[in-house]
């Protein structure tokens, strides 16, 4: 008989206990907080985005992507809608995107819990585990108040990201004890921040964009959806997925820029179309967009909101219409940790073993989820890594007990 310890019992922690247990062996999973699976309550605005039926390997990010089809494989893709489905768990798929039918990250919280439960699977709360140590054949784990033996460790402590939800960045300090590299962790899923001296005036804009990130003036990735405008920058969904290159790039001392186009609903050979009318400028545009956001598109290009878009010499002409399709600001930062919804970097791919999750430095040894170098898109690509990596170290752990 075995005793499997998981220290985190966040996404990857509690499916990784359910994949470990056998009857051969005992699993206990350390909690630091008083309940499990904080972080879980959190996501999708409280009604947990669980999955997603697109699984291709570019919503997935790592120093080492070419690892990733050995962690994200077909088997798992799988695997993972059917595993929710057994424990009961109703889809409501939307484009793709998986949430509980009850709309409640709760119910995905409980249906682990129970299942946990099911399996005679130990949860001990309020343990904050500060040590990790391999003695021959066992490890020592310790915590506050007391050292317990495990056969086998899981870490699945989570990144530095929402570090109010109990993942601070400890487990980075855990795994470097076994001397093991960390690459840098930065926030990812994070809003942005902009210059420009127009930020008060376009705050609480939303609006459907087409965005585009340039890094020295090369173009890096383009998204599409609901942007929010906000007094310090960019913020939503479409920005969120461009965050994770902003602090590499910015540290890299990089010029990054995002290039906003206000008017995606029409090819931008057309736009001349919009203004066929007489119109004022002002009131045109202001039949399109948010008057806050058309008051700053006048102001930048300083041409007169009275005149029609035919009065306006050619000049004039492209440098509104540039500045509708081609609005562009440049990032000089971005919100810490605090709210991020991950981050990228983490423990090297390079030192696991893709196929199972174990450390190649300490055998027995094994990292999980959201500590590890891989971060995704939004959509459930997050989720996604922590249920993969969890139950690929899980079944590695109960095939070989
Ligand atoms: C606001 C928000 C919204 C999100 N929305 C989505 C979404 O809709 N879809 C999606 O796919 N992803 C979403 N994410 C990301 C997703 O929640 C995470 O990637 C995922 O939960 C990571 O799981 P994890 O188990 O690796 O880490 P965590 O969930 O962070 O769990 C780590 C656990 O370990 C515990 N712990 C840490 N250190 C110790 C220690 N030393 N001793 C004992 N316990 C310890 C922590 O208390 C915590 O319970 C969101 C994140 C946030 C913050």
């Amino acid at each position: 008989m075995k005793h499997i310890v998981i220290v985190g019992g966040g996404a990857a922690g509690l499916i990784s206990a359910i994949y470990s247990k056998t009857n051969n062996n005992i699993v206990t999973i350390l909690e630091r907080n008083s309940s499990c699976g904080k972080k879980i309550l959190a996501t999708g605005n409280g009604k947990c985005n669980y999955w997603n039926d697109d699984q291709n390997i570019n919503h997935y990010h790592s120093t080492n992507n070419e690892l990733l089809p050995r962690i994200i494989t077909k088997e798992l893709i799988e695997e993972v809608p059917a595993f929710f489905n057994n424990l009961g768990i109703v889809p409501k798929i939307k484009n793709g995107y998986y949430y509980p039918f009850s709309n409640q990250a709760t119910t995905i919280k409980n249906a682990l819990l129970n299942e946990i439960e099911n399996k005679k699977i130990k949860i001990r709360h309020d343990v904050l585990v500060n040590k990790i140590t391999k003695k021959d054949n066992y490890f020592e784990i310790e915590t506050e108040n007391e050292i317990i033996k495990a056969d086998k460790v899981i870490i699945a402590t989570g990144s530095c990201a929402s570090p109010k939800t109990g993942s601070d960045g400890i487990g980075y300090k855990l795994l470097k004890r076994f001397n093991h590299n960390i690459i840098e962790p930065y926030p990812a899923l994070v809003q942005l921040k902009t210059k420009g001296s127009y930020l008060k005036e376009w705050a609480g804009v939303r609006t459907d964009v087409k965005v585009s990130l340039y890094e020295d003036n090369n173009l890096i990735k383009e998204e599409s959806g609901e942007i929010q405008l906000t007094d310090y920058g960019i913020s939503g969904i479409c920005i969120f997925n461009l965050s994770r290159y902003i602090p590499l790039g910015l540290n890299k001392g990089k010029k990054e820029e995002i290039v906003i186009n206000f008017l995606p609903f029409i090819e931008n050979n057309n736009v001349k179309d919009l203004f066929k009318n007489n119109n004022s400028l002002k009131h045109q545009l202001e039949a399109i967009l948010n008057n806050k956001l058309v008051n700053v598109i006048l102001r930048k290009t300083n041409i007169n909101e009275k005149l029609s878009f035919n009065e306006l010499n050619q000049n004039e002409q492209e440098l509104l219409i540039e500045n509708l399709i081609n609005f562009k600001v440049e990032v000089i930062g971005y919100n810490s940790f605090d709210n991020s919804q991950t981050a990228s970097g983490g423990l090297s791919l390079t030192e696991i073993n893709p196929d199972t999750m174990e450390s190649t430095l300490v055998k027995g040894l094994y990292i999980v989820g959201e500590l590890l170098d891989v971060d995704g898109d939004c959509g459930g690509y997050n989720l996604g890594f922590a249920w993969m990596s969890g139950m690929k170290a899980g079944k590695d752990i109960s095939t070989n007990d």
